[in-house]
């Protein structure tokens, strides 16, 4: 089928939630995709900072296909080598003693959300369930993670009740911080880097202020780094550049690399609060993605977050001097471009159009291209980039 016909397919028979861009891929290598009239196109997105290694890593096929071939789910009712061989992985790696695992990022946040309410309630007795998030923030498309979600935007009428015990403040307020932390908290939840926000990175001392904030009170520090996870940086997880540790961590994105897979790290005493029957997901700690989860983890090892870095600084410097350009901001390949009043929308499609997938964010366009990019496809879509800014 051509994209015509496989688009044609999808818009008949989908619920008509996203504005599709006009491409439709069916296959890739490395950084660099093919659609379904032959066309090539470079990577910027990896899907919305999923496809951390790419498409077509050798090894994470043959582990995902192996693991398949053998034993595809168990339940947690049982244990599987690969989920136990994942769950002692990340909890060594990031210094966290516990783990839940399930499939995204809103289940991963709806988890921090009940083990902070649970530690409260347990530390602290009932009436200390409110987490306050900060406004411009992105937390899931769940009724829990989209309360919790601090955009007007996202909360139309038509979707209320919103759910009760959720407040915002604004970034790098600490003042309207501490006023709004009395004693019904529980939770303070930030993203290190504001992502669907429009890629604002946090002030280095406000998020130390916070830590502080929360050991003076009692409140536990929940960092979303859904988006910012897993190399994304830099760092493997962004708090790292901060020097300030959460107590409550949450991933998913770019750790199945486009298997479906979220988790909720917690240090001891929180996460062991979290006992039998307390929380459950069917398909949490799935053995297919764990097995793969495994050979990401592996390969974001010091020389690739070396290369990250990299890539991300010369990307950076290289789209600051182009045409319509005002900022660009972010940390490794992470990135928002700024404009000069040009529709980011409007960019981005013509974009796709030469041949470059690249994401927005609000008014920014928006750069979280597969950790392993090479230097050659980088330029390729700069290339791209640049012409189309150029034409405007
Ligand atoms: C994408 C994202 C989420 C939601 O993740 P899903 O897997 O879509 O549920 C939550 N928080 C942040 C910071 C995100 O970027």
């Amino acid at each position: 089928m051509d994209s015509k016909q496989i688009i044609a397919q999808a818009d008949g028979a989908l619920m008509p939630t996203y504005a599709h861009f006009h491409a439709a891929i069916v296959s890739g290598k490395g950084a660099t995709l093919t659609g379904a009239d032959g066309q090539t196109y470079i990577d910027f997105t990896s899907g919305i900072g999923v496809n951390s290694l790419g498409y077509g890593d050798a090894d994470w096929a043959q582990a995902i296909a192996d693991q398949a071939g053998r034993l595809q789910h168990i339940s947690n009712l049982y244990y599987a080598p690969s989920m136990a061989a994942f769950a002692e992985k990340i909890t060594r790696r990031t210094g966290f003693e516990r783990v839940f695992l399930c499939n995204s990022g809103a289940e991963a946040n709806e988890c921090a959300v009940k083990t902070a309410r649970k530690y409260a309630y347990d530390h602290r007795g009932a009436g200390h369930s409110t987490v306050i998030t900060l406004i411009n923030s992105f937390h899931g498309r769940s009724m829990v993670t989209l309360t919790a979600t601090g955009q007007e935007a996202l909360h139309p009428e038509c979707f209320a009740p919103y759910n009760p015990g959720f407040k915002y403040v604004p970034a790098g307020d600490m003042a309207a911080l501490e006023a709004a932390a009395d004693d019904t908290v529980c939770a303070v939840m930030i993203e290190p880097i504001q992502g669907e926000g429009g890629v604002m990175p946090m002030d280095a001392e406000y998020v130390r202020q916070v830590r502080r904030l929360c050991d003076e009170r009692r409140l536990l520090m929940i960092f979303d780094e859904v988006q910012t996870g897993v190399g994304r940086t830099g760092k493997l997880y962004a708090w790292e550049h901060y020097g300030v540790r959460p107590d409550i961590l949450t991933s998913a994105k770019g750790i199945g690399n486009g298997l479906p897979m979220g988790l909720c790290l917690a240090k001891e005493a929180v996460g062991a609060g979290m006992t039998a029957g307390m929380h459950g997901s069917t398909f949490g700690g799935n053995p297919v993605a764990c097995a793969g989860a495994c050979v990401v983890i592996d390969k974001i090892d010091d020389v690739l977050l070396a290369d990250i870095t990299r890539k991300g600084s010369y990307l950076r410097e290289q789209i600051s001097g182009m045409k319509h350009v005002k900022e660009v901001r972010g940390m490794g390949m992470m990135l928002g471009i700024v404009l000069d009043g040009l529709d980011a929308k409007a960019i981005a499609a013509k974009c796709v159009e030469k041949g470059l997938l690249i994401l927005t964010a609000k008014t920014l366009l928006r750069l979280l291209p597969p950790l392993v990019i090479t230097d050659g496809e980088i330029d390729r879509g700069l290339e791209i980039l640049k012409n189309v800014l150029e034409e405007e």
